[in-house]
């Protein structure tokens, strides 16, 4: 696989901003070379460019190499940064399951680039035979999100592995909801394919969707690519911080992750007792799809007692549909009374 030829020729002969901390790197007791106010520390100096002490304690926790992560402004700066990288514009495609995360077609959109999709099937899979085909020599990247967002199942793992070996180009696997699914991450798979792309965030299992940090996973190739066209300090560092603890608390995490588990199936149970509810989509994330005979009465009729659900009514696939994130029990409790009285 070679990478090189599939970047944009700007990006391949692209060179990058020098900050003063990359010049410099390591600890000195007087800093002059960044014209920083020396007086309102902590928050006077330039963050570390490349978040070493976030990524060290990533590693720790998901088993994959410092030097193997990108962070960045949440996952949309990653997704964003990979159009920029390999996508000419007006000229290469991606292609895309159908449905899925609305944020692969807006970033194609706005770096004018074709978005081609690939419509799932009735339980909501597909096959690597079906995307190759909507390919071409133009063809840059293939995003999947497993967990899908929002039908909430895993995607096959056996066409996975097809497309990451038969696809001359990125396969982009979108992990935000990893932590929730009952099989494991793609991430021990990066040395095998260097095609592999995986995204995950802190914006779900992790609390902490304010603070505004996405993980890409990659070939050091691939990662010294986007670390090469992203902003220079792109991670400020009360994001950082707040991730440090955050890590160091990994435990939190996933006793969150545990409570939400069990309650996803008391939630799951007891719609299933309203006459209401047609249909309730198997789901492997912190959130439910859910056939109701009118999504946009349902919609509105939450709204009216302050509820807010997702209507993924106009979604292909998903007509009827409203999607339903696993909130605490009391919050999981008021929903499921005013679909009572609907
Ligand atoms: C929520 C979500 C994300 C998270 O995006 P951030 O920018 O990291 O908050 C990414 N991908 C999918 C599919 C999601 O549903």
């Amino acid at each position: 696989m070679n990478i090189d030829k599939l970047l944009r020729t700007n990006i391949r002969e692209l060179q990058p901003y020098s900050c003063a901390r990359d010049e410099f790197k390591g600890e000195a007791s007087v800093y002059l070379d960044a014209n920083e106010n020396p007086y309102n520390a902590p928050f006077n100096r330039y963050p570390d460019p490349l978040q070493w002490e976030v990524k060290d304690l990533i590693t720790k926790v998901k088993n994959v190499p410092a030097e193997n992560i990108f962070l960045g402004n949440g996952s949309d700066e990653p997704i964003d940064l990979l159009y920029r990288a390999f996508c000419e514009p007006r000229i290469d495609n991606v292609v895309a399951i159908e449905p899925t995360y609305g944020m692969y077609k807006v970033c194609a959109s706005i770096n004018d680039v074709e978005y081609r999709k690939v419509l799932l099937d009735e339980n909501f899979q597909f096959t690597a035979d079906s995307l190759l085909a909507a390919t071409n020599l133009y063809t840059k990247l293939i995003w999947l999100c497993s967990p899908n967002n929002p039908t909430g199942n895993s995607l096959d793992r056996k066409e996975i592995v097809k497309l990451l070996t038969s696809f001359e180009g990125i396969v982009v696997l979108d992990e935000a909801y990893i932590d929730f699914a009952s099989e494991g991450s793609f991430s021990g798979f990066l040395s095998q394919y260097p095609n592999l792309v995986i995204l995950q965030t802190f914006s779900k299992a992790w609390g902490s969707a304010a603070i505004r940090l996405g993980m890409a996973f990659a070939s050091t190739e691939i990662i010294g690519i986007l670390n090469k066209i992203k902003y220079p300090y792109n991670v400020n560092i009360l994001t950082q911080k707040q991730a440090v603890a955050s890590l160091k608390n990994a435990d939190q995490t996933k006793a969150w992750v545990k409570t939400l588990l069990a309650e996803r199936t008391v939630l799951v149970q007891e719609l299933e007792k309203l006459p209401l509810v047609q249909h309730i989509y198997p789901t492997d994330a912190n959130f439910v799809l859910v056939k109701v005979p009118d999504a946009n009465a349902v919609y509105h009729h939450l709204v009216d007692k302050s509820i807010i659900v997702r209507n993924r009514n106009t979604v292909s696939l998903c007509m009827g549909c409203v999607r339903i994130t696993v909130g605490t029990p009391e919050e999981n409790k008021t929903l499921l009374e005013e679909l009572k009285k609907f």
